[in-house]
């Protein structure tokens, strides 16, 4: 799709960002060209306008981004996922393990009902650690996972069948 071409042209790729040997997909250049970044979000809204969705939940930083953009878009709630210490309400946490070490999700307690419909939206799935810690974070809270959406998806073989935390997993984009 020509849409899609544009898309992924828009992404910048920074070599070896944060470090040596990564090819860092970098989402800001898309959010700098303004046809590009409404139609991925368009993409996201179409898919999920009709899918009895209550509740998008994005994952700090960039997920906030696209995902703030499509809760607008399909009238649901946007419910942030942060890393820890950032919201001040009281939280449940889903830590997760990483290639070095380890990280946390946060989400304040309330945010979501139990049996709400929920998407989680980040900008990219690598291995799919964060998006499943995600998931089990928002299950806890009752709510039902419904499908992760990203805008890139980079292949591992971790990421089998399109699933996360077996969820699906909805990808836009391969890396450039
Ligand atoms: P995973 O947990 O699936 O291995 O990694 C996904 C997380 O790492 C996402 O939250 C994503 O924002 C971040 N991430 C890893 N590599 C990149 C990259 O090249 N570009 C961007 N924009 N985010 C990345």
């Amino acid at each position: 799709e020509q849409r899609l071409q544009a898309i992924s042209q828009a992404i910048r790729v920074v070599p070896h960002f944060p470090k040596q040997g990564i090819m860092f997909q970098d989402i800001t250049t898309l959010l700098l060209d303004h046809k590009a970044f409404k139609d991925a979000v368009d993409i996201f809204v179409d898919r999920y306008r009709d899918m009895d969705i209550s509740v998008v939940a994005g994952v700090e930083a960039r997920g906030f981004i696209f995902g703030s953009s499509i809760a607008l878009g399909i009238g649901a709630k946007f419910v942030p996922l942060c890393k820890p210490g950032k919201l001040p309400g009281e939280v449940i946490s889903e830590k997760y393990v990483l290639e070095y070490g380890s990280d946390c999700l946060e989400m304040h307690v309330g945010a979501v009902q139990a049996s709400e419909r929920v998407i989680i939206i980040d900008d990219l799935v690598a291995t799919g650690g964060t998006l499943s810690a995600a998931t089990r974070l928002l299950e806890r809270a009752g709510a039902e996972v419904v499908e992760c959406g990203c805008v890139i998806g980079v292949s591992d073989p971790k990421v089998g069948c399109n699933k996360v935390n077996g969820k699906p997993l909805y990808i836009l984009l391969e890396p450039r």
